[in-house]
């Protein structure tokens, strides 16, 4: 079906009227929802101004492969001229949409249009979320290698279509066909059965997201240093498809979640810093930053005398766990881990 020259006549006519009657202000603006991706955008754009994704490429004046996933990572100042002017959304609506720069680039899925079998595909999705959406739309983190569960739903995120194994392609979409249909076989990405996830991969998911941010807003430098040991998971999980994250399928980053999840967290924490090791443990131990500022909360609330719920002591003690997981990071120790 790809390449259907009868699929794109029908869009090839719509764009020649459409610069004589749009010419100040295409007739329908449509705002971002939340977490929305650029392209996601301007394919939702592209649709409610009835014409198809891969036309409107040309009415922005540009062409080739996976022209909306190149304008995540690089918006050229013409093109976000041109949306400002033609849509009335601030520019910085615009490019808080994109995926440029910052710590957590390395983590950005390949822009990759093929799908072989156990490699990564440029965008994921979660069907519950497109199943909830009024309009189905494309969110900014499901492009990062480092997110293999819908934090919502609880459900592993997917990257290809079920039913003909193509990732997503709306960019290529030569019909007025919204994007959270296939492509390429128009099957419903809203109906695809949920991919289950253990409960302790995504809490290390969540938890390493966690260390990025927290880490991002301390010292960049040390963001550098989680993002690139979360780029060679594979390595430290054994999983032997491959040895960065990026080029892997979620599938088998989730089953490489699954395996570090099951292992003491060494890989993220050995040869560094007591200090950044041990805030980093703690940020695991409990399952994110969200899940230990709550823990400390129900810590002080039962050491302060709160009458307002009682709860039972801690099964452990932490300080004196804390104190021996240290004590054998320490250089010197012979238990440091690989
Ligand atoms: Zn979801
Ligand atoms: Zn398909």
């Amino acid at each position: 079906m790809r390449g259907d020259a009868s699929r794109a006549g029908f869009a090839i006519e719509i764009r020649e009227r459409y610069g004589d009657v749009a010419r100040d202000r295409w007739p329908v603006a449509i705002d971002p929802l939340p977490g929305e991706l650029l392209s996601s955008w301007l394919h939702r754009l592209a649709l409610a101004n009835g014409i198809a994704p891969r036309s409107f490429a040309g009415v922005l004046g540009l062409g080739g492969r996976m022209w909306s996933p190149r304008l995540d990572l690089r918006l050229p100042h013409t093109v976000a001229t041109l949306l400002c002017h033609q849509t009335g959304l601030p520019p910085d609506d615009i490019s808080a949409m994109t995926m440029s720069g910052g710590a957590m680039a390395p983590l950005l899925l390949p822009l990759r249009d093929s799908a072989h079998r156990n490699r990564s595909t440029w965008m994921q999705y979660c069907p519950e979320c497109l199943a909830a959406d009024d309009a189905p739309y494309f969110r900014r983190p499901w492009r990062l290698a480092s997110r293999v569960s819908c934090f919502a739903h609880g459900c592993g995120l997917r990257d290809r279509c079920p039913a003909c194994h193509a990732g997503v392609a709306a960019f290529d979409q030569g019909e007025l066909v919204p994007q959270h249909f296939c492509a390429w076989c128009r099957f419903d990405l809203r109906a695809v059965p949920k991919a289950s996830v253990k409960a302790a991969a995504r809490r290390l998911e969540r938890a390493i997201v966690d260390i990025c941010r927290v880490e991002a807003a301390r010292a960049p430098a040390k963001t550098n240093d989680a993002v690139s040991r979360v780029l060679s998971m594979p390595v430290a999980a054994e999983v032997r498809s491959g040895r960065t994250l990026t080029n892997l399928s979620t599938a088998a980053r989730i089953r490489c979640f699954e395996a570090l999840a099951a292992k003491p967290p060494d890989w993220l924490l050995n040869n560094m810093d007591a200090a950044g090791a041990y805030r980093r443990w703690m940020i695991v131990a409990a399952g994110g930053h969200e899940a230990l500022i709550s823990r400390f909360a129900d810590f002080l609330d039962a050491h302060q005398g709160s009458r307002r719920r009682k709860r039972p002591p801690p099964a452990a003690d932490r300080t004196a766990l804390f104190a021996a997981y240290f004590r054998i990071m320490q250089p010197g120790s012979g238990h440091r881990g690989r």
